[in-house]
């Protein structure tokens, strides 16, 4: 018999050949693995101050990395000019008017109907049929009754609170739970929520938050992750540490300085979750968003929404356009401005079509993937028209391409966005003809749309008399 002699050369090409094809298969496994999300939404932040957007007096180092390292978008907008709707926009892909969410929902734990419609799919229910564990920190804003909760909303842990806003130092948090509620805003003295339980917290609520983010990514980093840190900064009130409020001693503004140094506690807490991606190694395949749920109110946080006109509550660029910076390292290249308009309810469709096959909707969805806008293989804009209502339709606006209709109970407003940014100059004299085009595309959306489902805070005195028991224990049947 021969015996076969093996080059020993033969043997170490296999063997590098081998290796190649098992480190292909590994690289192959690690895009197929859907990717993390990592929504870090900022609460009545300006768009001027984020370092990426020109910020000169406030520096958020950490903020401006998820556009150095990402894009960052120039033209983004929420789906409405206050907090509660955007959010309901946000996190159901879908106009929050479409379903009735049009008001910004009073905090009644007696009232199923004050919140999301559990008739809607939210983005953690979505990903959890796709095999994610989700987590959210900080402010919910879509129902406090215990049927409306993030717990029986797709999320696994809760840390947070319930109402849309809350007080920032622990000392004020003196109400044992949302039963001792007597007002409207007396639930920003709430203790804070670990899922079910009230627990006693000891940091400042912005240090707390993005504690948590760090600690339930290092939980969950074996699955695939959505973690939602709903900071409540920079919303009021102002209330920051002296850690904070000592790197802004330049800033003669109290108000102004008392925000630069709330915005500067989000950067902190940002650049500790960037820090635990990269220390876990889950950076590559990791979606960062960074985006404010409005735009600043000025007149009351010391914000700075320029060169954008208006501001928090308003239909001009500065209430709905937001700094919108978004990172995925292993699919989208760096250093990107992407000037198309886009929408927070985007970031819902994104992350669906990730999941592909893997989600049953329940419902059509307004917004669009964004990946093959970012990384070229579509042109255009993602959506050519986009729509917000305010006050019960007592205001409406449409963008569509360029050009902006503002109709309400002034005389109708037509601003040319590429040639004036800050809406200025009304052209609606000049151009009938395409203002009646957008109150025709106005009137067209508006018919597909919901009436109010529920009161709002606008009614808050009125929803009082017709529920006496809204702070009440709500009676739970089986
Ligand atoms: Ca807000």
């Amino acid at each position: 018999m021969n015996k076969i002699v093996v080059n020993p050369i033969y043997i170490i090409l296999l063997c590098l050949v081998i290796t190649a094809c098992q480190s292909n298969q590994k690289s192959t496994e690690k895009i197929s693995t859907p990717p993390n999300l990592v929504l870090i939404l900022a609460d009545d932040l300006g768009y001027a101050d984020v370092g990426f957007n020109g910020c000169q007096d406030i520096p958020t180092p950490n903020i401006d990395r998820i556009a150095k390292e990402g894009v960052k978008f120039t033209n983004a907008y929420v789906t409405w000019a206050a907090c509660g709707p955007s959010r309901a926009g946000m996190l159901t892909g879908r106009y929050q008017d479409r379903f009735g969410f049009s008001r910004n929902p009073l905090f009644a734990p007696n009232d199923p109907n004050q919140g999301l419609p559990l008739s809607e799919l939210m983005l953690s229910e979505a990903l959890q049929q796709a095999g994610y564990k989700s987590a959210i920190m900080g402010k919910w804003h879509l129902g406090a009754h215990p049927s409306q909760r993030p717990l029986q909303r797709g999320f696994n842990d809760f840390f947070g609170f319930l109402t849309g806003g809350h007080k920032y130092f622990p000392e004020e948090w003196t109400l044992a739970d949302e039963y001792e509620v007597t007002s409207q805003y007396e639930a920003y003295k709430t203790k804070l929520l670990r899922n079910d339980q009230r627990i006693e917290e000891t940091e400042y609520l912005t240090d707390a938050l993005s504690r948590e983010a760090v600690n339930y990514i290092g939980q969950y980093k074996d699955q695939p992750f959505f973690i939602y840190l709903s900071y409540n900064a920079p919303h009021g009130p102002l209330q920051a540490t002296e850690k904070y409020l000592k790197r802004f001693e330049d800033i003669k503004d109290k108000k102004r300085r008392t925000y630069a140094a709330m915005v500067s506690a989000v950067d902190d807490g940002v650049g500790l979750v960037l820090q635990q991606l990269k220390d876990l190694n889950l950076e590559e395949n990791t979606i960062v968003v960074f985006l404010s749920d409005n735009g600043g109110p000025s007149h009351r946080n010391g914000s700075n929404n320029a060169p954008l006109r208006g501001r928090k509550g308003q239909l001009f660029e500065g209430g709905i356009r937001v700094p919108f910076a978004l990172r995925w390292p292993s699919q989208i290249s760096s250093n990107q401005v992407y000037e198309p308009t886009i929408s927070s309810l985007d970031i819902f469709v994104t992350m669906v079509a990730q999941n592909q096959g893997k989600i049953q909707l329940k419902n059509e969805l307004d917004g669009v993937d964004l990946l093959p806008y970012l990384k070229g293989t579509k042109e255009g804009a993602p959506h050519e028209t986009l729509f917000w209502t305010f006050t019960d339709r007592a205001e409406i606006a449409v963008r569509h391409q360029a050009n902006k209709l503002i109709m309400g109970d002034s005389l109708p407003q037509l601003y040319n966005l590429e040639a004036d940014i800050g809406e200025t100059t009304n052209i609606a004299m000049e151009q009938p003809g395409l203002q009646k085009d957008l109150v025709a595309k106005q009137q067209e959306w508006l018919s597909q749309m919901a009436e109010p489902a529920f009161l709002g805070l606008l009614q808050n005195k009125e929803y009082d008399k017709l529920h006496s028991d809204r702070f009440k224990r709500p009676v739970i049947k089986d």
